[in-house]
């Protein structure tokens, strides 16, 4: 497990789109400006790190949770599908291959 600053909101604690109030505190590490991820984990490939959802929607990674990091155990490579991007080429959703990491497992 690994503490390192939240990507949504830039580790400020703060709901970075002021969707709620000014006031509000960001939905993905509470307000406290980190998260916790549990190691190996790599930079989300879907939203490159930045932990927000692409194509201007204003709501966390699906990938990431918000966290712009992700878990992935064992010998990895780059997804053949989406070309380590993450996002599917035609909907710009999450590759279904690799599910937005970017990486699949390598096959012995
Ligand atoms: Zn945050
Ligand atoms: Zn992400
Ligand atoms: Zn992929």
């Amino acid at each position: 497990m690994n503490r390192i600053k939240c990507a949504f909101c830039k580790g400020t604690g703060k709901d970075p789109f002021d969707l709620l109030s000014q006031l509000a505190v960001c939905q993905v590490c509470k307000g406290t400006g980190r998260v916790e991820v549990v190691e190996p984990a790599i930079k989300c490939a879907f939203c490159k790190a930045t932990g927000v959802y692409p194509a201007g929607a204003r709501i966390t990674c699906t990938v990431c949770n918000g966290k712009g990091m992700v878990t992935v155990k064992g010998t990895t490579k780059e997804c053949p599908k989406c070309k380590g991007k993450g996002a599917a080429a035609d909907s710009g959703l999450p590759c279904l291959k690799c599910g937005g990491k970017g990486v699949v497992k390598r096959s012995a």
